[in-house]
């Protein structure tokens, strides 16, 4: 169905007509805002829209190529219109607009009249007037249909270019790069981002984005597109060079759609971009522009923050309400292929007389610059690359007019005695911005607190705040807490705006009400679709309590890329395979298989910490197969890539050492084959030691066992890694039968308990009660819930599935793993290169930009 047809109990003619034409971000945003409006009732809402689908997500488009769906990124669906009486027309076209009769006409030839009229057209992707831009496998990147044409093309393409080194055209790159190819940035200025960022921070953001395995190309002006030699086209550039590729993204800019004004007559800036005033209105006042199409100022915003405040000061306009647009703030903060960049305001220091700071680490891979006023008082701008934690303090500093601390340097210094200036919740002004996107202020959180919002979800249903790019969520989430504090109100943990629980109570409501999707959850606790924070949370509280198979069709929205190809990416796109190997035994049949596989894909192969095997450098393609021979050759998953069991290190123990004193390696088997299934809000890690001697390091794991004369001595929750923390001792001399017991309790008890993304050793820390508290739930059950946890444990022991196994065992599913792939006979995009004897990702400086080199060639060819 392409249209909605409401009915409304008023009579039609006394309501006034609103034509709003597109249905991207922004014209959503308008319908909503008009939706919530108290003089709903006298409007009947017309939505077309030039799309086949209604509005869905732009600024998270690239998660479509990491497994999320056209579902995914809806941000209404059509019953949700109907429901709010709004009629709409798809694959709707506006191609007139007569002003005098206030009609529009779309492209199927239907006439709607209007009282008033929204154009939100939004823009679309600049294409240099380059000979040659129109060849086959020539694209953009805008909409989903966009994306299926990239995919297709990249079915067909070793080598992919992305011409323009900005925003989007990083993003662009990013999603090449998903896809299996060569990827390469030609930008025609000096550096990357240079809007956002200024030359010392484009230049590591550079570095950083070549290390990943993008070759980036600057000051190059391209003259003409050809045939290509190696690859299907040949890009000349103006300095004589070239590059060849098989696919050309164009994401050079954006051009506002102003066809209808500039057809029918609406003043237009000189340069295009329909013009309004503060309120939105264009030169004819029945007529309003928003977001990307609209001019204000001389100024067209090409983020969607400005574009809702657009939408909210028209439909306000519309209801008599008096708020104006003043302009918006243009700073982003964002994660490029896994580099953190931020820039803020002034981020070039052009205002005069401004001065500025600069922290820059090599070792780390940081830079960071604030820009302050000429007295000294405020902050104006920033740029941080490489690391943005001090990027929300900094921007209510930026936004607020807050002034600067005595040392305004001390804001982007490493914190060496944690003696870092915060900005807690409390120190901010109530005219504080804290959501950008719907322009929500301190006093209007509170405002709406003091309305009897005190619930997370009440809150941001009133006030809209964090629903929009969602970066706030953490500054809101404070702000909320600390205001409700203050109140004396005990503070509720909600998972996040969809969810008024804490993962915990999540949990309960999972297990008591056999709740099996996602979907049977938020239909039923929840509100909305979901974000980036509740399905994959949901997702392993699902894995936990009923151990399905993650690949089942309602699971794999909410699972992360790993998850979704059970396997670890790596920096330059292949995958890693790593098979169990239980306590680090394996037979000598077993290495020769995982030998072979490797030499006959060309795998990297190296013993990790874990005592297994990683094989680095598969496509994603070759994973099915991969797997299929390990597990015909008795292995299985090692999970490397989920939330759950990793490896349970072990010494030889007493069967080998003369110290031993226990069968470590048995205990150890034992273990591994115990826990490997059990999905939990983050990885673990075992060790067991046959001594005291400790050569397993089992107190730097969230469980160690270590042998003693009379059994076992369990520790829990220590750490390696960034905060190491040293295990506790949980529990001594355990005969074997308690030892399993105890560790039953204690990782069911986590799962239950802890937070997303919580190791047990953070998890511990921060439980009111610490370790005695844990050992008089484990050990004295002093809650009376030990059965339930052992139990539950024995459930998921006994419904272990091997997932790689299930896999390969259906066709379907297999699927999944050739989608993004290049056609059948094809060789590996990634450019590989020979040390000590074995492949590696090429470094940028040791590739052969626009050649298509097999892997294999170049391991052979090189000299090692
Ligand atoms: C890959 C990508 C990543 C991005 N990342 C970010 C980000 O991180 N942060 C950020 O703030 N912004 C980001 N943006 C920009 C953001 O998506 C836009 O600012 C926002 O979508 C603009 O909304 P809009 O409604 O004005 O325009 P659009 O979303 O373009 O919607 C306009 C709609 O109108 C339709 N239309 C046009 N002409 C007609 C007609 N004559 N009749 C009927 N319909 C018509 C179009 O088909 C389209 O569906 C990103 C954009 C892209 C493409
Ligand atoms: S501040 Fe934004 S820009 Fe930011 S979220 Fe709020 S939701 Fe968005
Ligand atoms: S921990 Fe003890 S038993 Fe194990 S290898 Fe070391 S010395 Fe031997």
């Amino acid at each position: 169905m392409n249209s909605g047809v409401v009915t409304s109990k008023k009579p039609s003619s006394v309501k006034q007509k609103i034509v709003v034409v597109g249905n991207g971000m922004v014209g959503h945003h308008f319908v909503e805002q008009l939706c919530q409006s108290p003089k709903r009732q006298d409007y009947e809402i017309t939505v077309l829209s030039a799309e086949s689908r209604l509005a869905y997500d732009r600024v998270h488009l690239s998660g479509y190529f990491a497994g999320k769906s056209a579902a995914d990124l809806a941000l209404t669906t059509p019953g949700h219109y109907r429901e709010l009486g709004v009629a709409f027309e798809l694959d709707a076209k506006v191609v007139a607009l007569d002003k005098d009769e206030k009609t529009v006409t779309t492209s199927g030839g239907k006439s709607f009249s209007y009282d008033k009229l929204i154009l939100a057209t939004g823009s679309y992707p600049f294409v240099p007037p380059i000979e040659g831009n129109d060849r086959e496998h020539c694209l953009v990147y805008r909409t989903l249909e966009d994306l299926a044409a990239i995919e297709n093309a990249a079915r067909q393409s070793k080598v992919g270019v992305v011409v323009g080194g900005g925003l989007l055209g990083l993003e662009a790159a990013n999603a090449l790069k998903q896809l299996g190819l060569e990827t390469h940035v030609v930008e025609f200025a000096p550096q990357l981002m240079g809007v956002q960022l200024d030359k010392p921070g484009g230049q590591l953001l550079r570095a950083m984005i070549e290390d990943l395995g993008v070759n980036v190309h600057t000051e190059k002006a391209t003259k003409i597109i050809t045939d290509g030699e190696q690859c299907h086209h040949r890009m000349e550039f103006a300095d004589g060079s070239h590059l060849e590729t098989d696919l050309i993204l164009f994401s050079a800019g954006i051009r506002p759609y102003d066809n209808l004004a500039r057809e029918f007559d609406l003043a237009l800036g000189e340069r295009g971009g329909i013009v309004v005033d503060n309120h939105c209105q264009t030169s004819d006042k029945a007529i309003y522009a928003i977001g990307e199409c609209a001019l204000w100022n001389n100024f067209i915003f090409g983020l969607v923050a400005p574009g809702y405040k657009m939408a909210k000061v028209a439909a306000g306009h519309i209801c008599g309400e008096s708020g104006q647009f003043t302009g918006a703030d243009m700073s982003t903060k964002l994660k490029l292929m896994g580099v953190d960049v931020g820039s803020i305001g002034d981020a070039h220091g052009k205002t005069p007389g401004a001065r500025c700071y600069t922290y820059e680490n090599q070792v780390a891979q940081t830079y960071k610059k604030i820009v302050i006023s000429p007295d000294g008082k405020h902050l104006i701008g920033a740029v941080l690359v490489g690391d943005t934690s001090d990027y929300d303090t900094l921007l209510q500093y930026a936004l607020n007019g807050i002034e600067l601390p005595e040392m305004p340097e001390s804001l982007i210094l490493p914190s060496l005695q944690r003696e870092k200036p915060g900005l807690g919740a409390d120190s901010l002004p109530d005219s504080a911005t804290i959501c950008s996107c719907h322009n929500v202020t301190k006093g209007d959180i509170i405002t709406a607190i003091d309305d009897g919002n005190t619930e997370l979800k009440q809150l941001t249903a009133c006030t809209k705040a964090s629903t929009g790019c969602g970066g706030c969520s953490a500054l809101l989430k404070n702000v909320f807490e600390a205001e409700l504090d203050k109140r004396g109100v005990e503070v509720k943990k909600d998972l996040c705006q969809h969810f008024a629980y804490s993962r915990t109570e999540l949990f309960h409501i999972i297990k008591a009400e056999q709740i099996k999707t996602f979907e049977q959850l938020i239909s039923k606790h929840g509100q909305g679709l979901g974000c980036e924070v509740c399905k994959p949370t949901v997702a392993s509280i699902l894995a936990s309590a009923w151990n399905d198979y993650i690949l089942e069709d309602p699971h794999i929205p909410l699972q992360d890329t790993n998850d979704v190809f059970l396997g670890n990416m790596q920096k330059d796109g292949t995958y890693s395979v790593v098979p169990r190997i239980p306590g680090g035994e394996i037979t000598p049949d077993k290495l020769i298989v995982i030998g072979q596989v490797a030499k006959e894909y060309n795998l990297y192969t190296k013993i990790t910490g874990g005592q297994r095997i990683d094989l680095f450098g598969a496509r994603v393609d070759q994973l099915p197969d991969i797997w299929k021979r390990l597990i015909d050759a008795g292995m299985e998953t090692g999970h490397a890539y989920g939330k759950s069991l990793r490896t349970v290190k072990s010494c030889v123990g007493n069967t080998w050492c003369r110290y031993g004193v226990q069968d470590s390696m048995s205990m150890a088997i034992f273990l591994e084959e115990r826990y490997k299934g059990l999905r939990s809000p983050h990885k673990l890690k075992f060790a067991v030691s046959g001594c005291t001697r400790e050569c397993a390091e089992a107190q730097s794991k969230d469980i160690g066992v270590i042998a003693t004369e009379h059994g076992w001595n369990l520790y829990v929750s220590g750490n390696g890694g960034m905060k190491p923390r040293h295990a506790d001792l949980f529990a001594t001399d355990l005969d074997d039968k308690t030892l399993v017991q105890y560790i039953d309790r204690y990782l069911m008890f986590y799962v239950r308990m802890a937070d997303r993304l919580q190791r047990t050793s953070v998890w511990l820390e921060n439980l009111e009660g610490g370790l005695e508290y844990v050992k008089s739930v484990v050990i004295d059950d002093h809650l009376g819930i030990n059965d339930e946890l052992e139990a539950q444990m024995q459930a998921i022991v006994a419904s272990y599935q091997c997932e790689w196994k299930t896999t390969i065992e259906n066709p379907e599913k297999v699927k999944r793993f050739r989608q993004f792939v290049n056609s059948g006979q094809s060789d590996s995009n990634v450019q590989f290169v020979t040390e000590r004897a074995q492949i590696r990702p090429a470094r940028p400086e040791e590739k052969h930009p626009g050649e298509r080199i097999p892997a294999v060639d170049i391991t052979e060819n090189r000299p090692v």
